[in-house]
């Protein structure tokens, strides 16, 4: 998939709605990003990963590691894909850690997914969480870097099915209330 076509199908699914939202953070933003509204669909998912994975298919991954929730879901279609085990990490009280007996081999070579990044911190976290068990991370798959290029792990190489940068906006400063664009309602578009 080029990464065109990874973009038409997020649209598709409206995994990326564009208007004008109001985000969280009190911020306005011509883009939004619902990423199980894509992840919901078995068929999609699969074929995201299908890509993913062939992106290191020649890096002799032993096993794939997602952090939760979206994580788990990208590491069982990727290393369904290449024949490995797929693993995930969780919070306890809010230390990223492995749980259900989970655990690496040292020298084990480890793929690292992770569905969207805005900072990254998460997936730092999973890193260091491989790095703790001796184990190897060989390389981190991401399905959107929003970052705008900011992102990255180090001596870890990444590779995005997609990138954006997102623009956001404090409400006053906005171009969009300037043109006086409705806000765009959102949570009923997933069906
Ligand atoms: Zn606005």
């Amino acid at each position: 998939m080029t990464e065109q076509e990874v973009k038409e199908l997020l649209i598709k699914t409206s995994a990326i709605m564009e208007g004008h939202f109001l985000l969280t953070s009190g911020l306005h933003s011509p883009m939004y990003v619902e990423k199980f509204n894509v992840l919901q669909h078995p068929q999609y998912t699969e074929k995201l990963c299908q890509e993913l994975a062939k992106r290191f298919a020649d890096k002799n991954i032993q096993t794939v590691v997602g952090p939760m929730t979206g994580g788990i879901l990208l590491a069982h279609e990727v290393g369904k894909s290449l024949g490995t085990r797929a693993i995930f990490t969780e919070r306890v009280n809010g230390k990223m850690a492995f749980r259900r007996g989970f655990s690496l081999a040292k020298g084990e070579r480890v793929l690292i997914v992770e569905d969207i990044v805005t900072t990254g911190g998460s997936v730092k976290e999973v890193i260091d969480v491989v790095k703790s068990e001796g184990a190897i991370p060989v390389g981190v798959g991401l399905l959107v870097d929003r970052s705008g290029g900011k992102a990255s792990f180090g001596d870890v190489p990444h590779e995005a099915l997609l990138k954006l940068d997102v623009q956001t906006y404090k409400p006053e400063e906005c171009p969009l209330c300037q043109d006086n664009v409705p806000m765009t309602k959102r949570g009923s578009t997933g069906k």
